[in-house]
């Protein structure tokens, strides 16, 4: 029998600890974000962890610009950001306008406030094996919801679909520090078929919808479905073929309602956490 797996049950849980905890704090863990984009889903992605950290008694604020934001003022922003001891995670919301440079600003967050674990001082802590101020929130997500089935991932055969900095490597690399073994596939990778049929567990993360078909997978394997496709009657679908897939798989995330709200949940204990560790408190771990 196939179990689907539930990212919002997993994702509340998560949510309903970090409400506990910071009801019993002080002074209150904040968040900054910055909106420089008019694209409509980052809006929404906003709106939501807006919503959530409220939701969740942090303190956040949204810095929201329109096109004429220059470079340098975005500049002044994070170094003020930096600065401020009651700003406990700053997120820059990808992609910026096109005329801005996300690289740079990336690289100007305090990697001790950087709550989307993409500085390259975090992105390289993690890759050396030590411990990052924060890990990239849906990479981490999906190792959570990974072992709160315990779904065991030592000498598994994990292929996991895209290359991206923000999911695809870091996945890749928290798999390998969970000691799984891990074919990295992309756009240029030959016969993906046959790579995904030696898989235990995939994870797909394209933006290809229904990318990954019934035959390319494993009787039993674990399918981890982070693409979120709009299609055009406004229906969001993920990179699997999920009504055929969940016949083959032994577990099986849907979309929506499988990493996304896994993604945002990490989010918040990523600030919680960060936090924890700007003001010298214990118990920053779950
Ligand atoms: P990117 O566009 O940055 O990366 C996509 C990756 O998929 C690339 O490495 C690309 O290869 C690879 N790829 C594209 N087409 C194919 C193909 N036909 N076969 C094999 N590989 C392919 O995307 P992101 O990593 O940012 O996001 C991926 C998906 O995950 C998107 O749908 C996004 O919306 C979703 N997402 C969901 C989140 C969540 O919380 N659920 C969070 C973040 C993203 P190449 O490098 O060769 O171009």
């Amino acid at each position: 029998m196939t179990t689907i797996i539930d990212g919002k049950l997993c994702a509340k849980k998560i949510l309903d600890k970090l409400r506990n905890k910071t009801a019993k704090l002080e002074k209150k863990p904040s968040l900054a974000v910055i909106l420089a984009n008019n694209d409509e889903s980052s809006k929404l992605y906003v709106a939501s962890k807006e919503k959530t950290s409220n939701s969740l008694g942090f303190e956040s604020c949204v810095y929201r610009f329109d096109k004429s934001i220059t470079q340098g003022e975005l500049i002044k922003l994070i170094h003020e950001l930096n600065e401020n001891p009651n700003i406990n995670g700053i997120l820059v919301q990808l992609p910026l306008y096109e005329h801005l440079d996300s690289q740079e600003i990336i690289e100007l967050i305090n990697p001790k406030k950087d709550v989307d674990g993409f500085h390259p001082i975090n992105v390289g802590r993690l890759n050396c094996g030590l411990e990052p101020y924060a890990i990239c929130c849906t990479p981490k997500g999906i190792i959570k919801l990974l072992k709160e089935y315990e779904i065991n991932l030592v000498g598994k055969n994990v292929v996991v679909i895209g290359r991206s900095n923000i999911v695809g490597k870091p996945t890749s690399t928290l798999l390998m520090n969970e000691n799984a073994t891990v074919t990295l596939a992309h756009s240029k990778t030959k016969n993906l078929k046959e790579i995904t049929k030696t898989a235990d567990i995939i994870v797909s993360a394209t933006g290809v919808a229904k990318l990954i078909k019934a035959d390319m997978v494993k009787k039993g394997a674990v399918v981890i479905d982070v693409g979120i496709n709009k299609q055009s009657n406004g229906k969001l679908i993920g990179d699997v073929d999920f009504d055929k897939v969940k016949n083959i798989a032994s577990f099986i995330t849907p979309v929506p309602g499988g990493v996304g709200p896994m993604t945002i949940a990490c989010l918040m204990e990523n600030t919680y956490e960060l936090f924890l560790t700007q003001n010298g408190l214990q118990d920053a771990k779950f």
